[in-house]
């Protein structure tokens, strides 16, 4: 698919509680891309199309570079404001005329790949929870820029370390090459699918239209969620939990890293 046949950006326009979506799920490679400011403020642009994922549910948004008439800036973060998506700036921009609108994004493609990793991780993690401990819910996810997260379950009554093991059968997955694909389905028939949506998912679905993103990783996890994702669980580095803590009566909290 070539760049201007891309869909429009529905995503930037998304509003709090709708998952829209996003350039970044459709075109998960592009990582530059022509756009126009359509909006700007202090610090901060408003673009007509954007390949960067805004975050939610524990995932930090994507970050990367402008290119603009007056040369360029960083992408620092993306923050949504009353469904508007704005692209912080480390610096201010002047956008004077019509065709000083007309800028360049690029993705960091590090930056999305650590998120991805992590959070694909965090998908094998919690289906091995929910293996060996039937209906175990998650309470709280985190993945951050500097290659850590974490996971919250409710859990009580178990060995932290048993917990403390399960980065082993991570590791197997991640060294099994196991293929991570979306799909869509209609989300009135997700619904009576039980343990499909979770509160690992980044962004409650469905997308306007009705349709909910469903994230499969062959034999090992599906479950609905808008965040994004590797193509394959060979893309991961090693993946190492670091610490188990106890976090009230009934919550457990796994930390860990990318090796
Ligand atoms: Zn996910």
């Amino acid at each position: 698919m070539t760049e201007s046949s891309a869909p429009a950006p529905s995503g930037a326009g998304g509003t709090v509680g709708v998952m829209a979506v996003y350039l970044c799920h459709e075109l998960p490679d592009l990582h530059e891309h022509e756009a126009r400011i359509v909006d700007v403020a202090p610090g901060r642009v408003v673009l007509d199309r954007s390949a960067l994922h805004p975050g939610g549910g524990g995932q930090v948004s994507d970050v990367g570079w402008l290119d603009h008439a007056g040369g360029t800036v960083g992408i620092v973060g993306v923050e949504t404001v009353d469904g508007v998506v704005w692209h912080v700036l480390d610096a201010d921009i002047e956008v004077v005329g019509d065709a000083a609108g007309a800028v360049r994004v690029r993705v960091d493609a590090d930056h999305r790949s650590r998120v991805a990793q992590l959070h694909t991780d965090s998908h094998i993690l919690n289906a091995l929870v929910y293996d060996r401990f039937p209906g175990t819910l998650v309470t709280g996810a985190q993945v951050n820029a500097d290659g850590t997260g974490r996971m919250d379950f409710d859990l009580s009554d178990v060995d932290n370390d048993v917990l403390r093991g399960l980065d082993a059968g991570v590791n197997d997955v991640i060294r099994g090459a196991v293929e991570v694909r979306s799909v869509y389905v209609d989300a009135t028939d997700a619904g009576t699918t039980a343990g499909l949506v979770r509160s690992l998912s980044v962004a409650p679905p469905p997308t306007p239209d009705g349709r909910l993103r469903i994230i499969e990783i062959t034999g090992v996890d599906r479950q609905a969620c808008g965040g994004t994702h590797l193509a394959n669980t060979a893309e991961s580095r090693p993946f190492r939990i670091t610490k188990v803590e106890n976090k009230g009566k009934r919550n457990r909290r796994i930390r860990f890293v990318l090796d």
